[in-house]
C-alpha cells in the first residue's frame, strides 16, 4: 500500500515537502521524481522548451523560453496561466492563431477565447507542477532511470 506524507527531505527536482512511499522508496507527489535518486552530473541538463502564458492586467503575454523560472522572474505579470511544450515553432503558431487578439509585440488581449484555451492547457493543475513533471520525466530518460 502506497503512503502519503511529508519525505525524509524536500524534492531535489521540485522542492516538494509531500511524496507517496511506495515499495522502491520515496516518490514526489508533484513530479514523480524518487528521493535518493541523483542525475549524473556528466550528462546535460535536460532543456524544456514551453510556451509560457503570462497575464498582466487585461493582457497575456505569450513566449517561449528554455528556462522559464529565470524568464519569468524577469517579467512582470500578475499570473501564470500555463505552460505548454514547444518552442519557437509553437509560439509562432500561436501568435498566429490568436492574431487578432494582438497589441503589440508578444501581448496579447485576454479575451476569453485566449484565456479558454490558456485553461484547457493547465486543467486546474499549478503550471509549475506540470514543468516539473516535464523536467523530472526528461532527466529520468536521460538517466535511464525507471519512468
Ligand atoms: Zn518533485
Amino acid at each position: 500500500m502506497p503512503v502519503f506524507g511529508t519525505m525524509p527531505g524536500v524534492c531535489r527536482l521540485c522542492g516538494s515537502p509531500n511524496g507517496v512511499k511506495r515499495t522502491n522508496g520515496w516518490h514526489c507527489c508533484i513530479c514523480d521524481w524518487r528521493v535518493g535518486d541523483v542525475p549524473d552530473p556528466e550528462l546535460p541538463r535536460p532543456l524544456i522548451h514551453v510556451v509560457y502564458y503570462i497575464r498582466w492586467a487585461d493582457r497575456v503575454k505569450i513566449g517561449t523560453s528554455a528556462n522559464p523560472h529565470q524568464r519569468l522572474a524577469t517579467l512582470w505579470h500578475d499570473e501564470i496561466l500555463a505552460f505548454e511544450p514547444g518552442g519557437r515553432d509553437l509560439e509562432q503558431a500561436r501568435h498566429t492563431q490568436f492574431a487578432d487578439l494582438r497589441e503589440g509585440g508578444e501581448w496579447f488581449s485576454a479575451d476569453p477565447r485566449l484565456l479558454q484555451h490558456a485553461a484547457a492547457l493547465s486543467q486546474g493543475d499549478d503550471p509549475w507542477h506540470a514543468y516539473a513533471r516535464w523536467v523530472s520525466t526528461a532527466l529520468k530518460r536521460a538517466n535511464s532511470l525507471d519512468l
